[in-house]
Formats: structure tokens, C-alpha cells, sequence
């Protein structure tokens, strides 16, 4: 009836539970309990502090390994030589912004226009050094770094600070340019190719340099009226070949190409990047350039 620990603790003050307890001996027992009611008191207040210390320190620690996640999640999206966000970031950032576009087009194409919010179309502009390779082949990688860092300063200065400048690769830049018409994209490369093309490059004490960049711009949704036909990335990657246009065009240009009434659905293939030439000759694309009259535009070699 009783416990095996609690009937061996009795037997060894020599009492036992079935008979009535000498009151010295019962004293004593008492006096031992009483003892280990003290110990175990003692046992619990270390125990709780103990606790309580270790629930600071998790809770210190998560919060300093919080803000060492997100020191390294905004260093794996920012470039390092020139501070601005990466290719990273903008595959993170620009998902909602592409909802909001793709939804605005159907409200406008489904006659909701109390839906419809003012431009939220994409634009593209893809911007690319020219003869890179011969500035740091010339003067020194260290030179081609400044000259990078002063081409991002240009470009950042060319367009709003609601717009966002991308280190797309080595000397490669994508500009994603917001609440901008179709009508807007043009001047907002010619500002580009001209403060880059006017700009004295000044690298340590030699004279300055002249550097100019060839520029692709294109605008999402390409079709206003089948705003899922191409993707943001498909969308990037006509405003790349118009890039690869201008510079085949002769450089320090720009190329900017779009939908007509004529372009359909169907135009809009996987492939169409190869039949931009034919499409355009159909009337069922539109290409705007800034070339010299002297030159023509070359979208193969
Ligand atoms: P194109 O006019 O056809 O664009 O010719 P390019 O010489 O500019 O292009 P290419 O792709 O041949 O060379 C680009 C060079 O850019 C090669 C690469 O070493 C250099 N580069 C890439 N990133 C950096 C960087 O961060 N700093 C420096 N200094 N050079 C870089
Ligand atoms: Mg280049
Ligand atoms: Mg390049």
C-alpha cells in the first residue's frame, strides 16, 4: 500500500507503517521529510533559473541569428562592386509586380475600367558597355571597375528613383522601369545612350575616357490583350535582343521593340526571337531605334 522507498525510509527509523509510531522516531521522520521537501525546493528554483537564463539566451540568439539571416540575404542580392541589387533580387521582387500588370490588363480587356489603376506595365531596358573588354585590356581591370561604377551613376541618374538599376552580369545592366508608356521607353534610352556616350570617364590622373553602351528595351506584357502569351523573363529576353541588334547596328544605340494591333497570340513562340525580323516586315511587331542615318539595322551578323 505503501511505496517501496517510503516503506524502506520508515524501516530504516525502524518504524513500520502498520503499528502506531514512537513520537520521537515520528519527529524524526517528519524532520527527514521536511529536509527533502527543502532540498528538492532548492533543486527547483536552480532548475527555473536555469531555465529562465536559457530562454534569454535562445531568445538573444534567435534574434541575433534573425538579423544575420537578413544581413545575408540583402548581401546576396546586392552586387558588391557598385551596391546595386542583383539579378537575385529582382527574380524575388518583381512576382507581384507582374501579377498586378497581368490583372490589370484583363480588367481593362474584360470592361472593368473602376478596376483598372494607372500604368503598372513593365519596362524593360536592357544596357550593355560597349568595347568593354578593351578598357580593362587597356588600363587595367581596376579601370574597368570605375568605369562601372560610374556607368551605374549614370544610369541611375537617367531614369526616377522609383525605377530600379540591376547588375545583370559583368557589364551588363537591366533597368526595370515603372508607370512608363509606350511612348516614354524611347526617350528613356536615348537619356541613357547620350549621358553615357557624353560622360568624361575620369580614371586616376590619365585623360578622360570615352565609353558608350548599346541599349534593348521592351515592355511587359508585350500583348496587352493576352497579358500570360510571353513571360517577364521571355519579355527580358527580346529586350536582350534588341540589345544584340544595336550592336550589330554599329553600338552607342538603342533598340526598342513592341506589339501592334496585327500581333497575335500565336506570333509570340518560343522561337520568335529568330523571327523578329520577319514579324516586324509583317507589321506584327514595332521596332523603334536611335541610329545614325548611315547605319542600318542588323538583327543577325
Ligand atoms: P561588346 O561591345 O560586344 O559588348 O564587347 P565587350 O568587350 O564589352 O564584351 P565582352 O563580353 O567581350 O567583354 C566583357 C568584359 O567585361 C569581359 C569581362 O572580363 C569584363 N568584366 C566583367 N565583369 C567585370 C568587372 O566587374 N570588372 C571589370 N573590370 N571587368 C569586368
Ligand atoms: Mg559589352
Ligand atoms: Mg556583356
Amino acid at each position: 500500500m505503501f511505496h517501496p522507498i517510503l516503506k524502506r525510509q520508515l524501516r530504516k527509523l525502524g518504524l513500520t507503517p502498520e503499528e502506531a509510531p514512537d513520537p520521537e522516531k515520528w519527529i524524526q521522520f517528519l524532520e527527514r521529510i521536511d529536509k527533502s521537501y527543502i532540498g528538492s525546493d532548492l533543486d527547483r528554483y536552480t532548475l527555473e533559473r536555469s531555465l529562465r537564463l536559457s530562454s534569454e539566451e535562445m531568445r538573444e540568439l534567435t534574434h541575433r541569428l534573425q538579423a544575420a539571416l537578413e544581413h545575408l540575404r540583402k548581401l546576396s542580392m546586392t552586387d558588391e562592386l557598385t551596391g546595386l541589387m542583383n539579378r537575385r533580387f529582382l527574380n524575388v521582387a518583381i512576382r507581384e509586380e507582374v501579377a498586378k500588370a497581368i490583372r490589370n490588363h484583363r480588367n481593362i480587356h474584360r470592361g472593368h475600367p473602376e478596376r483598372v489603376t494607372s500604368n503598372v506595365d513593365i519596362a524593360f531596358v536592357m544596357v550593355d558597355i560597349d568595347h568593354f573588354k578593351h578598357v580593362n585590356d587597356t588600363y587595367g581591370h581596376r579601370a574597368g571597375d570605375q568605369v562601372i561604377i560610374q556607368v551605374c551613376q549614370l544610369l541611375a541618374g537617367a531614369c526616377r528613383d522609383t525605377d530600379s538599376v540591376i547588375r545583370w552580369g559583368g557589364e551588363e545592366f537591366l533597368i526595370v522601369a515603372r508607370d512608363l508608356d509606350t511612348s516614354g521607353l524611347g526617350p528613356l534610352c536615348e537619356r541613357i545612350r547620350r549621358s553615357v556616350a557624353e560622360h568624361p570617364f575620369q580614371i586616376g590622373q590619365r585623360d578622360p575616357l570615352s565609353v558608350t553602351c548599346s541599349i534593348g528595351a521592351a515592355v511587359f506584357p508585350f500583348l496587352g490583350s493576352a497579358p500570360n502569351a510571353l513571360t517577364w523573363e521571355r519579355v527580358v529576353d527580346l529586350a536582350d535582343t534588341c540589345l544584340y541588334a544595336a550592336k550589330r547596328s554599329g553600338r552607342d544605340a538603342w533598340v526598342r521593340i513592341g506589339s501592334t494591333e496585327l500581333t497575335s497570340a500565336q506570333d509570340l513562340t518560343p522561337t520568335m526571337n529568330r523571327a523578329v525580323p520577319v514579324l516586324i516586315q509583317a507589321g506584327r511587331l514595332e521596332v523603334e531605334t536611335c541610329l545614325p542615318e548611315t547605319r542600318t539595322l542588323h538583327w543577325r551578323e
